[in-house]
């Protein structure tokens, strides 16, 4: 039942609710100066650097860059939905949240979703009683029974079979009434051709139907029993199924990948279904895509570690590679100072000796054997330059396409300390100085985030916060992991907009905004506008507001600081970096015109240009100089 939960209501949670009071009933927390420390619950350490902000209301990890407020922290410590950590707090504060009367359209969509979701419960059930029933389902069911599946676990996957024959399904559906309009909708149905009618869109297969965490039958898919074309088919995405967000086994796998928290990625029903069947129980499947940003912060809320199985090496690098990208994209939340935590990196990926598929290996092999495989699985990175090198070889050419192989994805690694740890890695096992692989895979880099712009920006004028006379964000000297997206003046102003509301306007009359180079940092200075809270927890609140976690997290540490601003110091900052960035685009435009001069062989033209962009160079050379010796 999808359940609204009124804005004010969640304000009046968070207000009443403390984040102190909460994070103390899992973590030891000490109070220090302002803040209180403790030990991550959500990476392993030594020495504290949970920090618990009681006047800000938010947490922030200086070891692993985990951070938000006080629903965040329910969410991932008890690995609850938002509106589930909203009700959980509402209980526990006397709060009752009632719901919200919906508007027509709302109405409509809800009753529509719901509509759909019964009609794939209701198929369920039917290819269900088919497969168990005799007569056509016999065959079915033998074909199970020989691949070794059990009744129970026919029953607990609640597989069925599809009748051969064109309207079976549409037969009982239409003697309930349904319509077919609604019917088409579920994806069940087709329309002929001719639009004379509808026919079943499984026929022939055992069907295995999906479902989401929450249990509800999200789609189908269906296998055939022989040797015909296709040898699978899905439900195509409808209102309730959207496969780039579908994980199929999650329903039951869930709480077992909360207790083992960890987690098997495998690509097919019948893997899925194997590994349960013998006891491995936190495991689901892809649906005909590669893992996506979805599926990673969906399982994330279950499991720490996750074991992408696959049968063959090439299948294992074509995703060790796309997950990568997914992984670390800019805009994906994804613990990455986890996944990089030297002793135990905790993404995966296990290839199954030649021949095998997890349902074969398992069923051959046994549990015990998989599970010492997977053991042994090695982490994306490392899996990837044993790959480089067994394909290679360590002679003088093949080290040399070893690099190449391995740059772009050592480069897409944003966190440096895990990145430079590989690097050394890479570098012992080819027996090659470290720097010569740092150079390449920074050029990459260089190359692939088109950093260029803003390295020229800041070229030579020194750090930003020398410009402004301010001090480090972090004053402890602790450098913060999370916060290394954007450059330092990007990061410095949003850290002043969110600790100095009085520089608000400033920044919006200015246009600051504009001028930022990086899109996360941007996005969340837009929010912080945008927002215009007025209260003491508006960092919180913001919180509350932020589309990723990863905009929480940067939120977190930007704000956890205490500098002491002031309006002279923070308008300078402004000023300095409106200018460079007006100037960049001016060097810009001035070199699209000096681009166009030398196409036309526009000699005069080009001459005058180039004396301008001279000058301008002298110009901020002196500028720098000035700001250089005011410091
Ligand atoms: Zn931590």
């Amino acid at each position: 039942m999808a359940v609204f939960i009124p804005e004010e209501k969640i304000s009046e949670i968070k207000n009443a609710a403390d984040i102190v009071d909460i994070v103390s009933e899992a973590v030891l927390l000490k109070k220090a100066g302002k803040n209180h420390l403790g030990l991550c619950p959500f990476h392993s350490e030594k020495t504290p650097s949970f920090t618990v902000s009681p006047d800000k209301q938010i947490f922030y990890c200086f070891g692993c860059g985990t951070g938000g407020n006080v629903f965040s922290f329910l969410m991932k410590q008890e690995g609850l939905t938002f509106p589930e950590a909203v009700r959980v707090l509402g209980k526990r504060y006397g709060i009752d949240i009632p719901e919200r009367p919906l508007s027509p359209e709302q109405k409509k969509k809800i009753s529509e979703r719901e509509s759909l979701l019964d009609i794939n419960r209701r198929a369920m059930e039917f290819y269900h009683q088919a497969l168990n029933a005799g007569g056509p389902g016999q065959g079915a069911r033998s074909y199970l029974k020989k691949r070794g599946i059990s009744q129970k676990t026919i029953d607990d996957f609640k597989l069925g079979y599809a009748r051969d024959g064109w309207d079976h399904l549409l037969k009982f559906f239409l003697n309930q009434r349904v319509s077919p309009a609604l019917l088409e909708k579920s994806g069940l149905v087709l329309p002929k051709k001719n639009k004379n009618g509808y026919y079943d869109r499984f026929r022939s297969r055992i069907m295995f139907p999906i479902f989401d965490a929450s249990v509800q039958v999200v789609g189908f898919g269906g296998r055939v029993l022989d040797d015909s074309l296709p040898k699978y088919l899905n439900s195509p995405e409808t209102v309730v199924y959207n496969k780039r967000r579908s994980l199929y086994g999650i329903q039951r796998a869930k709480d077992k990948c909360r207790s083992a928290d960890s987690v098997f990625i495998v690509e097919g029903y019948l893997d899925v279904i194997a590994l349960h069947q013998h006891g491995i129980e936190n495991t689901v499947a892809t649906l005909g895509t590669a893992l996506t940003p979805d599926h990673v912060r969906m399982l994330t809320r279950f499991a720490g570690n996750m074991v992408l199985v696959y049968d063959s090496d090439e299948a294992g690098i074509r995703s060790a590679r796309r997950c990568i990208d997914t992984f670390w994209q800019e805009h994906v939340d994804f613990r990455r100072q986890d996944v990089f935590r030297e002793e135990n990196a905790d993404t995966h990926i296990l290839v199954l000796p030649a021949g095998h598929d997890p349902d074969s290996f398992v069923f051959e092999k046994g549990s015990e054997l998989f599970l010492k495989a997977a053991a042994g699985a090695p982490g994306i990175i490392t899996f990837l330059i044993n790959c480089a090198i067994d394909k290679h070889g360590l002679a003088t050419e093949g080290k040399v396409r070893i690099i190449k192989d391995l740059q772009a994805p050592l480069a897409a690694i944003n966190d440096r300390v895990a990145q430079s740890l590989y690097v050394q890695q890479l570098a012992e096992r080819l027996g090659i100085a470290e720097n010569a692989i740092r150079e390449r895979v920074n050029e990459v880099a260089a190359h692939k985030e088109h950093r260029a712009a803003a390295n020229e920006r800041f070229a030579g004028s020194g750090e930003p916060a020398h410009i402004s006379g301010l001090r480090e964000p972090d004053s402890t000297g602790r450098r913060m992991q999370m916060v290394d997206i954007g450059n330092r003046f990007e990061r410095q102003i949003i850290a002043m907009m969110l600790q100095f509301s009085d520089i608000l306007p400033e920044v919006d009359n200015l246009k600051v905004l504009n001028y930022f180079e990086n899109t996360i940092l941007k996005d969340v200075g837009k929010y912080i506008l945008k927002s215009n809270i007025d209260s003491a927890d508006r960092i919180s609140e913001l919180m509350s507001r932020v589309d990723s976690d990863q905009k929480r997290k940067l939120i977190a540490a930007l704000a956890m600081g205490d500098e002491s601003w002031n309006m002279k110091g923070c308008l300078r900052l402004l000023g300095k970096f409106v200018e460079s960035g007006q100037k960049l685009r001016d060097r810009g435009v001035l070199d699209e015109q000096i681009r166009a001069a030398e196409k036309n062989n526009d000699h005069e033209l080009l001459l005058k240009l180039l004396s301008q962009k001279q000058k301008m160079a002298e110009r901020s050379e002196k500028q720098k100089m000035a700001i250089l010796s005011d410091k």
